[in-house]
């Protein structure tokens, strides 16, 4: 599913035109960085916003794509005057999917937050887009769907998030006759790494009084809110477990997950014959941003770089699951499969706004998600109609468990 080749620049124009959904985020605005910088081969063809039409705004006098789009139909319109004159503009959550299958667009970076990334993901698969992918849901939800379209569509896949890149390129590392596909027979285990959070010295006792604030202060990445505090509970990791058995074919049983507080080592594959290959870079998300905008050809970028003067040290410790039992609901999510995604994201995307707004203490996140898979009707297919329903099924239940 995910191209593993390198291939040598083709002398017809690069197909660089993208429309970038979630272009107000941090990994939208990163992409923008990395197109400014591109010297002209990537254009921001289009850009979708979910309410903020300032940034919009202001991102859309700066690139000059021919559509932009505004997913919430309540934001306030009043910043889109400022438009360059001749800018298309839709309105609402279908905006995105229309934005998707456009035939100025090559390429699509998904880069939205929530299961409200799915649509569009499937849209620009289906239109036979090439599929940056960063909004992790879009698999953890409906990885069933997704996976389908890109084989029946023969679709290019590209992982965004910076572990599922570092595999991505660390998988190039194996023999000439590997199948590209998959990860393999080859492969014996994928190492996820984690930064852990700012809680990962913390013992059980402690995480019950963790503040707002405290979570919300990530030791590395600066991120929403949403997956800064994903990342404190590791449910940012146990989806990224998913994505993992999605992306490369592999069962999760054959994942591990080690603590890596520096976040230079992104993650790694260990082969069958105890080599293990990781891709190692400073902490910044243009460079896996930039790889697969580009296809999986490496140019020079805006990425930071190491300093070679400087020491280079880091650890590595294996995670505790019993103080971040999300990475066992992840190990479960994964290996159920069929509703268990949509119902677990739900649940934590419900439980993390009662948590921001003071409603469920921070230990209870991941006990409301465990709760509410524990007792959800398992279907081992669901259509994408049926993903949303189960979707705000586990919104209600979610709800309800907190206010038991
Ligand atoms: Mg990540």
């Amino acid at each position: 599913m995910i191209p593993q080749t390198c291939q040598p620049p083709s002398p017809s124009p690069f197909p660089g035109n993208i429309a970038v959904l979630g272009a107000s985020g941090s990994i939208g605005t990163a992409a923008l960085e990395v197109i400014a910088a591109s010297g002209g081969v990537l254009r921001a063809s289009a850009l979708s916003v979910h309410h903020d039409t300032a940034k919009l705004a202001e991102a859309a006098c700066r690139f000059r794509p021919a559509v932009v789009a505004v997913a919430d139909q309540h934001a306030d319109r009043a910043p889109l005057s400022r438009l360059p004159a001749g800018t298309e503009v839709l309105f609402g959550p279908e905006s995105l999917e229309t934005i998707a299958r456009r035939a100025d667009v090559d390429t699509v970076l998904c880069a939205v937050v929530g299961c409200a990334g799915l649509r569009s993901t499937l849209a620009a698969v289906e239109a036979g887009k090439t599929l940056a992918l960063a909004n992790k849901e879009s698999l953890v939800t409906g990885g069933e769907l997704v996976l389908d379209a890109v084989r029946r569509r023969g679709a290019a896949l590209f992982p965004v998030d910076s572990e599922h890149s570092a595999i991505y390129q660390s998988l190039r590392a194996r023999s000439a006759a590997a199948d590209p596909l998959v990860a393999g027979q080859e492969v014996k285990s994928l190492v996820l790494t984690a930064s852990g959070g700012p809680f990962k010295d913390r013992t059980a006792e402690e995480l019950k009084s963790v503040t707002i604030g405290e979570a919300l202060a990530h030791p590395t990445w600066k991120m929403g809110k949403k997956i800064t505090i994903d990342s404190a509970t590791m449910m940012n990791k146990a989806f990224e477990l998913v994505e993992a058995c999605w992306l490369f074919g592999i069962t999760p049983d054959r994942i591990e997950v080690m603590i890596h507080p520096q976040s230079v080592i992104h993650s790694m594959v260990e082969f069958i014959d105890s080599a293990v290959v990781a891709q190692l870079s400073p902490p910044d998300m243009r460079l896996p941003i930039q790889l697969a905008l580009y296809r999986g050809r490496r140019l020079s970028g805006p990425a930071r770089r190491f300093d070679w003067r400087q020491p280079l040290s880091f650890e590595m410790v294996p995670v505790d699951e019993d103080r971040f039992p999300a990475i066992r609901l992840g190990r479960e999510v994964a290996s159920r499969g069929g509703s268990c995604g949509a119902v677990v994201n739900a649940a934590n995307e419900t439980a993390v706004e009662a948590f921001l707004s003071g409603r469920l203490p921070f230990h209870k996140i991941v006990a409301a998600c465990q709760a509410v898979l524990g007792y959800h009707q398992f279907e081992a297919h669901p259509t994408l109609d049926r993903l949303f329903e189960l979707d705000a099924w586990a919104r209600k239940e979610t709800l309800k468990w907190i206010s038991l």
